[in-house]
């Protein structure tokens, strides 16, 4: 089985995701898969060639190679919706591909595979897993444990999390639902429950 793991600005994947690795789970990080493919040369080519020279690093990588600024280009992109489309129309197939290719690979050893994704809804991939699980915490929870994790300004921890798509219709998108409000001894409990209820 094939589970897509969701949720919002800290409630709290990544930390579930550790904790399933920690019980022997196989859990694929889409960001990391993301960072990678972003050094793809085909894909620097074709970032460059809609965004302009402007979104690559001003000086090269290690290995001499160039590379796209994250920072440049979120600037670039992130003003225009059209951009975005175009963005996502570049990154997701190879994002995607790579995935698949993954989950494959770890299939043939396990009957189960974690996919963490964090804009699982936004970029309708509900389709490539057999399950969708939410790691749910309200507003106020998220906010606190960002403004710990990360150390930024409250106004701009409000902003990411009011521009995600809402958490309530992330709930009545999901299959599933891990509850995390609480401290983490109350997390275990809640993923033992969910092991438990999918007999995984
Ligand atoms: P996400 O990956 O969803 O952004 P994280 O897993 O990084 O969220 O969690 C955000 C922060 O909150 C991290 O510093 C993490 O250690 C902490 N955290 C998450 N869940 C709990 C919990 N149940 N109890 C205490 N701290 C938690």
């Amino acid at each position: 089985m094939i589970i897509g793991l969701t949720g919002g600005i800290g409630t709290g994947k990544s930390t579930v995701s550790r904790k399933l690795r920690e019980r022997g789970y196989p859990v694929i990080d889409l960001d990391v898969i993301s960072r990678e493919v972003i050094e793809y040369p085909e894909v620097i080519n074709e970032l460059v060639r809609n965004f302009g020279i402007e979104i690559l690093e001003s000086q090269n990588n290690i290995s001499g190679k160039k590379s796209i600024s994250r920072n440049k280009l979120r600037q670039t992109v992130f003003k225009e919706e059209k951009k975005v489309s175009v963005l996502n129309s570049i990154m997701h197939p190879p994002i995607v591909e790579e995935m698949r290719r993954q989950v494959e690979n770890f299939k043939k050893n396990y009957k189960t595979v974690f996919v963490e994704v964090q804009l699982l809804f936004e970029a309708k991939l509900e389709k490539e897993f057999d399950l969708t699980v939410l790691v749910y915490a309200d507003k106020k929870t998220q906010l606190e444990r960002v403004l710990k994790r990360d150390g930024r300004k409250e106004e701009e921890v409000q902003q990411i999390i009011n521009a995600q798509m809402d958490m309530t219709e992330k709930r009545r998108l999901s299959n599933y639902i891990i509850e995390n409000n609480g401290d983490s001894e109350m997390l275990d409990l809640e993923i033992e429950k969910f092991i438990k209820k999918l007999k995984i």
